[in-house]
C-alpha cells in the first residue's frame, strides 16, 4: 500500500500494484483454461548472452508461471543473422500453440531489429511494437497497449490520480515509452476509463529548450530519459505526481531518472526505483499475452 506523510510525497508502490494485477490476471487465465482447454503461451526469443536481457527474460518466464501461463524460451547464438531470426519468427507466427511473441531487445548489431519486429504477426505482438498496433493506438482503438506506458497508466489509475484535464509532461520520446505514453494520454478514453486519458501532454526531448520551465508547469511529470537522477526538486511543481520510468545502473546500485531524495520533498506522489514502474512492465506483458490468446481464438 502507498505510504504517506505530511512532509514528503506519497510513495506509489509499483510492486504491490503489480501483484494485485497479477492476481486478477491469474483468475482470467484460469477462466481461459476452463473455456479453451489450453493455456495462453508466451514465446520469448533471446539472441546472444547479454546478462541484463537474460535477467529480463527469466523474470518474464517466472511471471508467466505465477499466473498459470505457459512460456517457451528460444535461445539463439549471438551470431544469428536477420534471416535466421525471421525464420524463427515465421514459425512462431504459424504455431497455433504460441499466443504471444516477444523478441528481447536489444538484438545483436548484425540483425535488422526493425525488420524482425515488423515480421511478428500483429495478433501475437505482445510488446505492441508492430506498426499496425501503433497505428491502432494512435487512432484510439488499440488491441494491445505497450507494456511500460500501460504500466504507468495502471499506477496512476490504482492510486486514483486522474489525468483528465491535467497537464502532463513526458520527458523522452522513444518508441517504447515516451511516444506511446503521450499517445495514450491524449486519447478520449482508455481501458481504465476516460479519467485516465484526456490529458494535455507536452512531450519533451533533448532539443527542448528551457526544460525546467516546462516540467515545473506539469501536474504529472513522467521521466523516461535514461540519465541517472536527471530530474531534481527544482524541476517539479509542488504537489505534482512524479513517475520515474528510468532504470539506470550506477556501480552496483539501480537508480531512476529522478533524484528521489530531493524530489520526494516537493512532489505530492512519486514512484521509487526499483519497485515503481519496473514491476508493471512485466505484468502488462502477461495481460497482453492473455489478450493475444483470446484474439487468436476470435479470428481463427
Ligand atoms: P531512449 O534512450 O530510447 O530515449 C531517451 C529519451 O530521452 C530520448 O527521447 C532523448 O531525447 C531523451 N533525452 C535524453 N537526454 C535528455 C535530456 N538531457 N533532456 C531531455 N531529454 C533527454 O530510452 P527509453 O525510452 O528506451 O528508456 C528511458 C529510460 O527508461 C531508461 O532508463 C530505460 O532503462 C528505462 N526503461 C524502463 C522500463 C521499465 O520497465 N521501467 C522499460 C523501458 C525503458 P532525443 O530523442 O532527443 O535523443
Amino acid at each position: 500500500m502507498p505510504e504517506s506523510s505530511s512532509t514528503t510525497a506519497q510513495i506509489l508502490d509499483g510492486k504491490a500494484i503489480s501483484l494485485a494485477i497479477q492476481n486478477e490476471i491469474k483468475q482470467h487465465v484460469s477462466e481461459f483454461v476452463n473455456k479453451h482447454g489450453t493455456k495462453p503461451c508466451l514465446a520469448a526469443v533471446l539472441v546472444g548472452e547479454d546478462p541484463a536481457s537474460q535477467v529480463y527474460v527469466r523474470n518474464k518466464e517466472r511471471a508467466c508461471e505465477r499466473v498459470g501461463m505457459d512460456s517457451v524460451l528460444h535461445r539463439l547464438p549471438a551470431t544469428t543473422s536477420t534471416d535466421q531470426l525471421l525464420d524463427l519468427v515465421g514459425r512462431l507466427n504459424d504455431d497455433p500453440n504460441t499466443s504471444g511473441i516477444l523478441v528481447q531487445l536489444p538484438v545483436p548489431k548484425q540483425i535488422d531489429g526493425q525488420r524482425v519486429l515488423d515480421a511478428i504477426d500483429w495478433k501475437k505482438d505482445v510488446d505492441a511494437f508492430h506498426p499496425y498496433n501503433v497505428g491502432l493506438l494512435s487512432q484510439g482503438r488499440p488491441r494491445f497497449l505497450p507494456c511500460t506506458p500501460y504500466g504507468v497508466i495502471q499506477i496512476l489509475y490504482r492510486s486514483q490520480i486522474k489525468t483528465a484535464g491535467k497537464k502532463v509532461c513526458v520527458i523522452g520520446r522513444s518508441d517504447i515509452v515516451g511516444k506511446p505514453l503521450a499517445s495514450m494520454l491524449i486519447q478520449k478514453d482508455s481501458p481504465v476509463g476516460p479519467d485516465w486519458a484526456n490529458a494535455t501532454v507536452t512531450l519533451c526531448h533533448s532539443r527542448t529548450p528551457d526544460l525546467a520551465d516546462v516540467t515545473r508547469d506539469a501536474d504529472i511529470l513522467v521521466a523516461a530519459i535514461g540519465q541517472p537522477d536527471f530530474v531534481t526538486a527544482e524541476m517539479i511543481k509542488p504537489g505534482a505526481t512524479v513517475i520515474d520510468v528510468g532504470i539506470n545502473r550506477v556501480g552496483d546500485r539501480l537508480t531512476g531518472d529522478v533524484d528521489f531524495e530531493s524530489s520526494r520533498q516537493v512532489a505530492g506522489a512519486i514512484t521509487p526505483v526499483p519497485g515503481g514502474v519496473g514491476p508493471l512492465t512485466v505484468t502488462m506483458l502477461l495481460n497482453n499475452t492473455l489478450i493475444a490468446g483470446e484474439l487468436q481464438r476470435e479470428v481463427n
